[in-house]
């Protein structure tokens, strides 16, 4: 039995004042233990100000993106390396954000990906199709190719140190939702993926469900066999939406 993970993406949201707020009532209304991991991904100058505020808590924290570099002359760049020295646990990868504002390619995140495992991170992979390509019938071939290239640079063991977000791009921030259904027949084929390259890491990678989700649609979709926690974006901003979805998980 996979154990679900709630993780929020912040993305560029925040404030030292309005993050002390938002940590401290997630702290607040989380039970002990809760009933499944809980993560927050934020912009990396929090990241101090989440290992001071969540150490010794059941919540974990991470990055949104790092370079697929070591270290060196990469203006701008923040390594894994930096991500671990501040203790981040996880960095999502890949995001549709990144991908379509920054031009990264598949090989581009499939490079991160090794990175972040490189550094002790847990990588939490994105994949999605837009509204076009689902239009067009081509969800499978889109998601299965995404998450295919960055299988064929990992090594069998590196395989079951991932965690995959299936995010339909045109469901991120809309308010639309895939159904459970939709979703869970995509979740199912990313899971067939990962059975390909390695049936005993299959068992354990949690695909995450990302776009829109919420208190009012996050039991339904947590209830399908293979959507095994959430990414979440806008309800991560608000300590009782959060903490409603960590209930339904
Ligand atoms: C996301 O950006 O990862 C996301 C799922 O956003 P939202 O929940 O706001 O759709």
């Amino acid at each position: 039995m996979r154990r679900k993970l709630i993780a929020g993406n912040w993305k560029m949201n925040g404030s030292l004042a309005a993050n002390a707020v938002l940590l401290e009532g997630i702290k607040a209304g989380l039970g002990h233990p809760p009933n499944c991991a809980v993560a927050v991904c934020v912009p990396a100058p929090y990241f101090a100000q989440c290992r001071d505020a969540l150490a010794n808590t059941a919540v974990t924290w991470g990055g949104q993106d790092l370079s697929m570099h070591v270290s060196g002359a990469f203006t701008g760049e923040v390594s894994g390396a930096m991500l671990a020295d501040f203790g981040c646990a996880y960095v999502i990868v890949g995001h549709s954000e990144r991908r379509t504002y920054h031009s990264e390619s598949d090989d581009l995140v499939a490079q991160k990906t090794i990175a972040a495992i490189r550094a002790g991170l847990i990588p939490v992979v994105c994949v999605g199709e837009t509204l076009a390509e689902r239009e067009a019938g081509k969800t499978a071939e889109v998601v299965c190719k995404q998450l295919e290239v960055v299988l064929a640079a990992l090594n069998v063991e590196q395989i079951g140190k991932i965690v995959v977000a299936y995010e339909p791009v045109w469901a991120i921030g809309t308010g639309k939702t895939a159904t459970p259904e939709m979703a869970q027949e995509v979740h199912a084929l990313l899971r067939k993926c990962l059975i390909g390259r390695n049936a005993q890491a299959a068992e354990v990678v949690q695909i995450l469900y990302g776009g829109s989700m919420k208190p009012d649609n996050a039991k339904e979709l947590l209830a399908m066999p293979d959507i095994d926690g959430g990414l979440i974006g806008g309800a991560s901003l608000s300590a009782a939406d959060f903490l409603a979805i960590v209930g339904a998980a």
